[in-house]
């Protein structure tokens, strides 16, 4: 009998015996651990219904009312994110400590969203006209769905749902499929904080649980974040169903490596962005753009920082750990292939690898590439794994034309000790967000997280004052007092005085 791992609706975990479900596995040693039902659009309905009917009561709670248990809820998350990180790395297979640092991002925005009364205050204007003032102020939208990948089980729900409950909605989340426990988890602890049932639910389930929340006329929000081709269909989908929607979708990262450039502080960067969390981040470098004339120095640097690295079951002290399915791991080393054909040179083979771990775990080790093609699929595709490719080039200027040509317009470093390099480089990359020697340049809390072009649709960015915006509408107020001094008919349009 394998663990069944089942919704979180209306304050308590519902089961569903006769539905569908999907394999849960243990990534580093192949074997199941786990079977997670999968909503039918009953069962979708049922949460929108607990979300529904809690909304007006969450909505009308005092400030001072839904800070206590969002306060609550991070000291509990405080003290007890190991057990979350124990669960992440069990279905997704990142180290341990890398899911702790997953789970700091997270409590980073629960935090930021702690100070929601500031973001919230309205805006005053006394004596608009005479005797008139003129406030707004915003209100939440209702019932806000979230659909999360697999790679950050427990952040990516987390750059969302902080924000969107301390703006009085309520909310449904949709985790991924292959590793849905840390929600689950993350349900019963809102619960124990004491978050009112069906304020916070988890609806477990694939394309037609989301589906469901894209159609239903009660949902009011989408915030998305996976894959390019599904962000495209959540975009269009739930906007063509009169949704307020952020879609977040792949990324393909170039790190620009200039001449002047520290190039032990780069092959650190290459080799921690590139690899940490065997690839799987929207956020990993994957393309190093580096000028020729310090490509061959930079390469040896790189390939002796790969050997030591330990690569296996992430509950052992590595530094690496498997990838989060045998499917993804054999799309991921078809590309090593993929390159080589094309006429890539493979420096480190990760097919090789020895795990300190299972032998059925999914493995593969980092790999390293030179010499890439820009017309490789190898380069043009998000391939979402532990494969760093070199693209030399002989100018800032020709890198950056690189570096646009992309569909993609995540995150984009550039590693250089030249102030105006710089400065020109943030100010001419398309991408959302820019590191200056910075490898990963994921926003902190208060500032918003989002990429350009192929890398999300939408234009309001995750968490920041762009999520409070998101999450609230503004409501305007015109008021005038009853004055017996003023007044009378007058059929043309309101004007100031
Ligand atoms: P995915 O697109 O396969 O799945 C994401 C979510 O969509 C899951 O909840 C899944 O159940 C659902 N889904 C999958 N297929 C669907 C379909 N046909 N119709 C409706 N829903 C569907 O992504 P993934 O493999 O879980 O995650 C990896 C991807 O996420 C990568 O492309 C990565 O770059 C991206 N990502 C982007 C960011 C960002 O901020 N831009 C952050 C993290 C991950």
């Amino acid at each position: 009998m394998t663990n069944r791992i089942p919704h979180w609706i209306d304050g308590a975990r519902v089961d569903t015996p006769d539905r569908r479900t999907s394999a849960v596995f243990d990534p580093a040693t192949g074997v199941q651990s786990g079977s997670v039902v999968l909503a039918e659009t009953a069962d979708v309905d049922a949460a929108v219904r607990a979300a529904a009917l809690a909304f007006p009561a969450w909505r009308d709670l005092s400030i001072a009312g839904r800070q206590t248990i969002l306060f609550r809820f991070r000291e509990l998350l405080d003290a007890r994110k190991g057990e979350l990180a124990e669960i992440i790395t069990a279905e997704h297979g990142k180290v341990v400590s890398d899911a702790l640092g997953e789970i700091a991002r997270g409590q980073e925005v629960v935090e930021f969203a702690l100070g929601f009364p500031e973001a919230l205050k309205g805006d005053y204007s006394l004596n608009a006209s005479t005797g008139v003032d003129v406030y707004s102020f915003r209100q939440p939208i209702g019932i806000a769905a979230i659909i999360s990948p697999f790679n950050f089980p427990a952040m990516v729900p987390m750059w969302f749902f902080p924000v969107a409950l301390a703006s009085g909605n309520t909310v449904i989340l949709k985790p991924s499929e292959k590793d849905p426990s840390a929600a689950l988890w993350l349900a019963a602890l809102l619960h124990e904080a004491g978050l009112p049932a069906g304020v916070f639910n988890v609806v477990q389930g694939d394309k037609v649980a989301v589906d469901a929340l894209l159609e239903h006329p009660e949902v009011a929000s989408i915030s998305f974040v996976g894959s390019t081709p599904i962000a495209r269909y959540i975009y269009e989908t739930a906007a063509g169903h009169g949704k307020r929607v952020q879609a977040l979708g792949g990324a393909k990262n170039h790190m620009l490596v200039l001449p002047d450039a520290d190039l032990d502080q780069v092959a650190d960067a290459a080799v921690n962005a590139g690899f940490g969390s065997a690839g799987e981040r929207c956020m990993a470098i994957s393309v190093a753009v580096v000028v020729e004339a310090v490509a061959d120095d930079l390469i040896e640097k790189v390939t002796s920082r790969m050997r030591p690295l330990r690569i296996g079951d992430g509950r052992r002290d590595c530094d690496m750990g498997p990838l989060v399915t045998r499917e993804h791991r054999d799309r991921v080393a078809s590309y090593i292939d993929i390159a080589a054909a094309d006429g890539a040179e493979v420096v480190v083979d990760g097919r090789e690898v020895e795990p300190d771990g299972d032998p059925n775990g999914f493995w593969l080790g980092p790999t390293l590439l030179d010499r890439v093609p820009t017309t490789s699929r190898a380069y043009t595709d998000e391939i979402f794994g532990p494969v760093l490719s070199i693209v030399r080039v002989d100018s800032y200027e020709t890198g950056v034309e690189l570096i646009n040509a992309s569909a993609f317009g995540n995150g984009a470093a550039i590693f250089t000790n030249d102030g105006g390099a710089a400065r020109r480089f943030q100010y001419e990359i398309e991408a959302g967000m820019i590191g200056v020697n910075v490898p990963i340049p994921v926003p902190v809390a208060y500032h918003s997280f989002g990429g350009w072009k192929a890398s999300a649709f939408g234009d309001t960015k995750a968490y920041g004052r762009e999520g409070f915006r998101f999450f609230t509408r503004e409501k305007a107020v015109t008021t005038r007092w009853p004055d017996p001094s003023h007044g009378g008919i007058n059929l043309g349009f309101p004007q100031n005085a």
